[in-house]
């Protein structure tokens, strides 16, 4: 796409507040500035130090993108002073709150709209009323659902289809009904909302309604890896949809890297060296995203079989209030000390992209949220699948099922944040396949594979490239 042709559009993008949706949606900000297209990234307040980093880099580019902010209002809603941000969130009652505070910024938001008059506004699926707002204003709204399509056409067969009311128990295994592959799950592994009328069963509806009623969707996921979903999501559908992924490629040097998310907990440099040190596909990575939050019990039992293993490790612990339990310890006495130079525990934010794309890291033991999964596509790395919440158990088959990646853990129980619980000896077993069994040889030639496509998608030519021009050309010829 010629820079200069795309100049007339200027795109507003609207991420939601926690990390895992920003982080995504500001690469995509900075893909459409990097082809010549002006963008306005809103957040708020707490929000904005944390992605400045990255625009500034991208402005100093010569990429017109800048940040606007609106207020959150916490006062308002009831939320602690500063809580913008749904990693701050300690309850589901908060949860309830927080998302409740997102619709109060429908008037700030109009304002910012009256004033700039965009062409187009991307906001996260989470802001259902955006698809209305955007039309009162005459623009588009595009979703971005953060999500693959394969767990789009899966998760809305078993709205629709229901299989879970025919298996008699909560641990029978049922098809999902009308998609390409043969997937089983069970009724306890499907979120609550979709079970029982929760408050955010009704969320969720009007985020399936406000997709439905939008424009179409931007997918963060590229036509190579998953055809059949890719053909049946707009065919069964038959909704507009954009492949526009991996979009962290658009990520190709060390600043930008760094400057996704959150500051490491851990000098960048000392961990790469520590890496540097290992040999090719000896490191098993441990990270569970931004969102679940593990009991000590689990986490010490995750310690046991790492040690137990034998295997090399860089372990991601997310600790706070949530997960500390009176009178249990999560690492076993001496473990550190044990562990010097065998194992890295990273206490906070790791480096996530340096590090899976390190040739020494071999593999990586995840909860399977789709940035993450991406992430590990991207870097050639098989995986040892351990759904939480979320999307996570759809991503998990197809990672384990239809690409043949990744090998299961043995969740069994989608739970916000905590999931099932997962003995030392599964999690050895999984961890010890995955870094030593041949067939995680043959699955880790997959993901390379699967890596490079991935690259070239992206590349001039490319389908994801070709899709992002289509639809350049698209709001273009449309005048929007
Ligand atoms: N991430 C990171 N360091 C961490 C934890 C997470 O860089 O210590 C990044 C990770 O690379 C990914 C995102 O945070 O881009 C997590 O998103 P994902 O969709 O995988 O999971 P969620 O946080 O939604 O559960």
């Amino acid at each position: 796409m010629d820079s200069e042709q795309s100049h007339d559009l200027h795109i507003f993008f609207l991420p939601f507040m926690a990390h895992s949706h920003t982080i995504p949606l500001i690469d995509m900000a900075k893909l459409f500035a990097s082809r010549g297209i002006r963008v306005s990234v809103i957040t708020t307040p707490v929000n904005a130090p944390g992605l400045s980093k990255s625009i500034e880099r991208s402005r100093l580019l010569g990429h017109e993108i800048e940040i606007l902010i609106v207020k959150f209002p916490c006062m308002e809603a009831g939320l602690p002073e500063g809580c913008e941000l749904l990693d701050l969130v300690h309850s589901l009652e908060m949860g309830r709150i927080f998302i409740e505070a997102t619709t109060m910024l429908v008037q700030p938001i109009e304002r910012l709209l009256e004033e700039y008059r965009p062409n187009c506004l991307v906001a996260d699926g989470f802001f259902p009323w955006s698809t209305e707002v955007a039309s009162k204003y005459g623009i588009p709204r595009i979703v971005f659902n953060g999500t693959c399509f394969f767990s789009v056409c899966a998760s809305q067969c078993v709205r629709l289809y229901q299989p879970y009311k025919k298996v008699s128990s909560d641990t029978d295994p049922f098809v999902i009904p009308n998609i390409p592959s043969e997937i089983k799950l069970t009724r306890k592994q499907l979120p609550d909302f979709i079970k029982q009328e929760t408050g955010l069963a009704e969320f969720f509806r009007k985020v399936e309604e406000a997709e439905v009623n939008s424009y179409g969707v931007l997918f963060n996921s590229f036509y190579e890896l998953e055809p059949a979903y890719a053909d049946h999501f707009r065919k069964v559908w038959g909704a507009k949809a954009w492949h526009i992924g991996p979009i962290l490629l658009c990520n190709n040097n060390f600043e930008d890297k760094s400057n996704r998310g959150k500051e490491a907990s851990i000098d960048e440099n000392e961990c790469l060296k520590w890496l540097d040190s290992k040999k090719p596909n000896s490191v098993v990575y441990i990270c569970f995203g931004t969102v679940s939050n593990f009991p000590d019990s689990q986490l010490l039992e995750i310690a046991m079989a790492l040690e137990d293993s034998g295997q090399q490790f860089i372990w991601a612990v997310r600790k706070n209030k949530n997960n500390q339990q009176e009178n249990v310890v999560w690492l076993p006495e001496g473990f550190e000390e044990r562990m010097e130079g065998k194992g890295l525990i990273i206490r906070g934010w790791a480096p996530q992209l340096s590090i899976l794309e390190h040739e020494a890291v071999g593999g990586f033991v995840t909860h399977c949220g789709w940035n993450s999964t991406l992430e590990a596509i991207c870097a050639g790395v098989p995986m040892v699948t351990w759904p939480v919440f979320a999307d996570q158990f759809y991503n998990e088959k197809l990672v384990t099922q239809v690409l043949r990646i990744g090998v299961a853990v043995g969740a069994q129980k989608w739970a916000i944040g905590v999931g099932d619980s997962v003995k030392k000896e599964a999690i050895k077993k999984a961890v010890t396949y995955l870094m030593a069994s041949e067939e995680a040889e043959e699955m880790r030639c997959r993901a390379k594979k699967l890596g490079e496509m991935g690259r070239k998608a992206v590349e001039e030519g490319g389908s994801s490239h070709s899709d992002f021009n289509a639809l350049i050309e698209e709001l273009r010829s449309k005048g929007m």
